[in-house]
């Protein structure tokens, strides 16, 4: 087994009442499960692809035999993903990034507010499933938002992903239905900051 589900590192009902608890268990045990489970599937008998570990897979997607490429794309992609979301996530979330986080939001964005704004028309128009996310532009060594259809990853196109919101229906429709802007507002009361900081320390250092 290759690829393992991880646990989340707080309670499904930790995020109340942002994000709901069943929310948060289909999400995680069931959806993410899943991308695991078929990523795994891909992948079996090809030892080369098992040892990666899964930012490195994503990475270097144009090496993945074109037989299973889209399904590394999809379960790959929606394993990273998921696991970023978990981690950037957490209880007593929130409020306005202060640090070596809030300075890099202010360099690339202006101001927080700014950015909320931004994160959240790319999350709001995007077309069906995907993501709005912040990454690090290893090329201009700032944050960017972009956003990603269905679970394309950033890591594909050298983009390091640091923070991260899952705009498919499965993340919201329980509680928010079609309210997708809604969900992104409460969201942002879920974000842990110091998650962030941390990712974005390690994508500066190449990790
Ligand atoms: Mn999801």
């Amino acid at each position: 087994m290759a690829f393992t589900l991880p646990q989340l590192p707080y309670a499904f009902n930790a995020l109340e009442p942002h994000i709901d608890a069943l929310t948060m268990e289909i999400h995680s045990q069931r959806h993410h499960k899943a991308y695991v489970d078929n990523l795994n599937k891909a992948i079996d008998g090809h030892a080369d692809l098992q040892k990666l570990d899964i930012a490195s897979l994503l990475r270097n997607i144009k090496n993945v035999p074109e037989g299973i490429r889209q399904a590394v794309i999809n379960n790959g992609g929606g394993h990273a993903n998921h696991a970023l979301f978990w981690e950037i996530m957490g209880p007593n979330g929130g409020g306005e990034p202060t640090g070596v986080i809030g300075d890099a939001i202010k360099a690339a964005f202006g101001d927080f507010a700014k950015m909320k704004d931004t994160v959240k028309a790319n999350g709001g128009s995007q077309f069906g499933s995907g993501w709005s996310w912040v990454v690090y532009n290893p090329a201009s060594g700032k944050l960017e938002a972009i956003k990603r259809p269905n679970q394309d990853s950033p890591l594909m196109d050298g983009l390091v992903p640091v923070l991260g919101v899952d705009v498919w229906e499965h993340a919201y429709y329980l509680k928010y239905q079609n309210k997708r802007p809604d969900y992104i507002d409460a969201w942002w009361n879920t974000v842990n900051w110091k998650a962030v900081e941390e990712k974005l320390a390690a994508a500066k250092a190449g990790k």
